[in-house]
């Protein structure tokens, strides 16, 4: 397999800034580097020093380096494809992490240089909060990366990318960029909706039932709120750039939501019973 000698990554927040530390007790490259936009999360990732150089340039970043791993919001991925691409070296492999594969695929493929192989990936792994000293090391441990190069990868940087994964303890599955986004529109994205919609109600509620609410806030809502306090960048991005996939799921969930309001009102206690039963098995199948 082919040595990696420079590691780079674009953006250091929770993503990236986990996976160098995970990488950086490892022998999987020999020098890593970085480009942040802002000077605030540069001073940090020199405090931390889980990265050897903190660049404020891409090209200081990216220079002669054999992978680089993008993890920036999915809108911002294409802008910063077009500003590395001309300092990248032949046979470069550059993949990222974010959580929306289509669009980002459609809209920079054309715009990685020919010689330098596109891997794109997703590693199924993160909390709420944001930026460098929110990462932690073994985030990724017993999680899964969702890969989804196209047909003619190249096979080397493919084996290169799932080593890396590997070796944060993920396991590593190839998909559809496609199919990938309908699964994780259901599994991730439709949940943090849901999440959005029931905490923005509170937030609209009247001042003093919102005071009650708050103050007796038992471990459902308490768990919508974790959920309802990711990064808004970051998930008004994947709303917008998995539209197609998002809407689609919510609209079988919509259907399924008013079956049940209707069994509700039907006072249907039996449907009720078997819909709460399956859901149990569900989370026990998860959980085990
Ligand atoms: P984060 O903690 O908010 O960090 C984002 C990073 O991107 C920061 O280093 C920021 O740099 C940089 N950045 C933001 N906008 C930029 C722009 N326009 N140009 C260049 N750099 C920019 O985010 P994260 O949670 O690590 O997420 C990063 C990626 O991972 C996203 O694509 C997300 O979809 C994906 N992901 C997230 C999770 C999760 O649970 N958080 C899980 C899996 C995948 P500065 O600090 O210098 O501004």
């Amino acid at each position: 397999m082919k040595k990696i000698n420079k590691i780079a990554f674009i953006g250091a927040g929770l993503i990236n800034s986990s996976l160098a530390r995970d990488l950086k007790k490892t022998d999987f490259y020999k020098i890593s580097s970085v480009y942040s936009r802002s000077k605030k999360t540069r001073n940090i990732l020199r405090k931390l020093k889980i990265i050897d150089e903190v660049e404020d340039t891409y090209s200081k970043a990216v220079c002669n380096a054999d992978l680089i791993v993008i993890g920036v919001p999915v809108d911002a991925f294409s802008s910063v494809i077009s500003k590395i691409s001309s300092y990248l070296k032949k046979g470069a492999i550059i993949t990222d992490v974010g959580s929306v594969k289509n669009s980002i695929i459609k809209s920079s493929s054309r715009k990685i240089p020919k010689g330098v192989h596109f891997i794109p990936g997703h590693p199924i792994a993160g909390t709420e909060h944001s930026g460098p000293a929110a990462g932690f090391e073994g985030l990724f441990k017993n999680g899964f990366c969702i890969l989804t190069p196209n047909k003619n990868v190249n096979k080397s940087s493919l084996e290169i990318v799932t080593k890396m994964w590997n070796l944060t303890g993920m396991k590593v599955d190839i998909m559809d960029p496609d199919y990938h986004d309908i699964v994780l529109a259901i599994t991730s994205h439709i949940p943090h909706i849901i999440a959005y919609s029931i905490v923005g109600t509170v937030s609209n509620l009247e001042k003093s039932l919102k005071t009650e609410v708050i103050k007796y806030a038992a471990s459902g809502f308490k768990d919508f709120t974790r959920i309802a306090a990711s990064d808004p960048v970051m998930w008004r991005d994947i709303m917008i750039l998995n539209k197609k996939a998002i809407l689609n799921m919510l609209s079988i969930f919509k259907k399924d939501l008013s079956i049940l309001e209707q069994a509700i009102k039907k006072e249907d206690a039996k449907f009720l019973y078997n819909l709460f039963s399956k859901t149990r098995l569900i989370r026990k199948r998860i959980t085990k």
